[in-house]
């Protein structure tokens, strides 16, 4: 939603989304803090151990029919406006996470934002979908549990947005999303169709269902969650359940990446040396001169580059608290020398990755029913 909570927050889908304070948006929207529930899940993923997973809503519906072998189910998905980056990365992580531990999995393509958020032609975002479907499985989304999209294409979800067009005001939607062309409210409507659809007839009705996505998307679980309210006695739609993470900054050290600035986040279809250069150029929390750094320690808590190490490229935790306390804030390490290590960290990555995506790219094509 476009409403500024104080002078530096602010959440919007559509727009700029800026957190000051995490901590603050528990009382402010009546998000839960995940933390308490971490000892509880089983084989938490690394985001969640971590504090990348700050928050939820109903999350202790999912929780309990994980515990108890119940059918629920995980929805999520992505605009397809370019290339997968690290923002769609960790929503894809989560997805394959939930799948991998006995949720039905969907994944939307929406290309109906697309068009009406970032004016992308149907034929363009279809180029860009083939391409996120091939990340998605080369990231270990098993299409045979799972349920892959296009928003402009499956009618059920269209109709699932007719049928709550009637459940809502203009006014309403402007208190929700601030003042838009119909389009994004459409946009909007379809959203909440995704979300439910998981719970309707044909996937074998109301199931709980976990919706993975970062804070900049709370605006579209609380539009849903009334819609499932208010549409209950008909369908009988469980509220969606949500995760929350945290927005990965940007690589110029700004709160989250901007499509308008290519310096200031990567791709996975970059070439390793453009993503090493990015990389290199990136702000960190270092000190003026190394002799300071040596003496007095750096800042991790602004620095895009252990962002990075937190949310995608260390693979065990001890990695990331020695990185905080002892190399970054001891001045054990200087910045150039933990860039290198992390180019090499991501190279290897992003080589593996490209190659598994090239591999799916015929699959993607045929889920996505493509010429
Ligand atoms: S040492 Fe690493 S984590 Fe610390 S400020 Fe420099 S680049 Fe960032």
């Amino acid at each position: 939603m476009s409403k500024e909570l104080h002078s530096k927050t602010k959440i919007d889908p559509f727009g700029t989304t800026a957190i000051e304070d995490y901590e603050k948006l528990y009382e402010e929207f009546g998000i839960q803090p995940f933390k308490p529930l971490l000892s509880e899940i089983p084989d938490p993923n690394a985001a969640m151990r971590r504090g990348v997973i700050f928050g939820h809503r109903d999350f202790g519906r999912i929780l309990s029919a994980m515990k108890n072998h119940e059918e629920y189910a995980v929805m999520s998905g992505i605009k397809p406006t370019g290339e997968f980056h690290l923002g769609t990365l960790q929503t894809a992580r989560e997805v394959t996470y939930f799948q991998q531990h006995g949720a039905k999995a969907f994944y939307c393509i929406a290309d109906v934002e697309a068009y009406e958020d970032n004016h992308i032609q149907f034929e363009r975002s279809q180029k860009y979908a083939i391409g996120n479907v091939a990340d998605l499985l080369a990231l270990g989304f098993d299409p045979k549990k799972g349920f892959i999209y296009k928003q402009s294409k499956e009618e059920r979800v269209k109709d699932l947005a007719i049928l709550f067009g009637r459940g809502v005001t203009l006014a309403t939607m402007k208190a929700i999303y601030g003042e838009h062309h119909m389009g994004l409210y459409l946009s909007a409507l379809i959203q909440a169709g995704d979300i439910l659809l998981p719970q309707t007839k044909d996937f074998s009705g109301p199931k709980p269902t976990v919706v993975p996505v970062g804070i900049d998307q709370d605006p579209h679980l609380r539009l849903t969650r009334d819609l499932a309210f208010k549409f209950r006695r008909k369908y009988k739609f469980i509220p969606p359940s949500s995760t929350y993470h945290k927005l990965i900054k940007a690589l110029d050290g700004s709160p989250k990446m901007s499509k308008r600035d290519p310096m200031s986040y990567f791709t996975f279809e970059e070439s390793p040396e453009v993503i090493a250069k990015k990389i290199r150029n990136a702000f960190t929390g270092g000190r003026p001169t190394a002799e300071e750094q040596r003496r007095l320690g750096a800042n991790p808590d602004i620095c895009p580059i252990y962002d990075l190490y937190l949310f995608h490229f260390f693979e065990k935790d001890e990695d990331v608290t020695r990185l905080y306390h002892e190399e970054c804030k001891g001045g054990c390490i200087l910045c150039g020398e933990d860039k290198q290590r992390l180019i090499e960290i991501v190279t290897t990555f992003v080589k593996e990755h490209q190659r598994k995506r090239h591999q799916y790219m015929d699959k993607a094509r045929e889920i996505l029913k493509a010429e």
